[in-house]
């Protein structure tokens, strides 16, 4: 009577299949984000104010959509609307006014 030997033959798990994870590129992080979320206080035409979310990224295209105000070359001056403001502002410049101004962007910090 010998032990019956186990001779492991083993055939092992069956190689894995690529996985969905793995054929999905890495996620994006998002791009350098120093700016937070801020309220925009932008003055409507009945002097409420917007109290819309922006953020640095989204600021041109919400003063576009929401409130019209393109930036255009040139020297012709805009009043800035926006809570306790009433500057006159160059409107080549008014998207750097809104965020340096107004959303506590600070210049050089990884987005423009
Ligand atoms: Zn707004
Ligand atoms: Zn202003
Ligand atoms: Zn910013």
């Amino acid at each position: 009577m010998s032990p019956s030997q186990n001779i492991e033959h083993y055939d092992g798990p069956a190689d894995n299949p690529p996985t969905l994870a793995t054929a999905l590129p890495p996620e994006q992080s998002e791009t350098a984000q120093s700016c937070p979320k801020l309220f925009c206080l932008y003055r409507k035409p009945c002097d409420d104010l917007c109290w819309q979310r922006i953020t640095c990224q989204s600021l041109s295209r919400h003063m576009q959509t929401e409130h019209g105000v393109y930036e255009k070359p040139g020297d012709e001056c805009v009043d800035c609307r926006w809570l306790e403001c009433s500057k006159q502002i160059k409107r080549h410049n008014i998207y750097r006014h809104y965020k340096e101004t107004h959303l506590g962007h600070k210049r050089g910090v990884g987005h423009s």
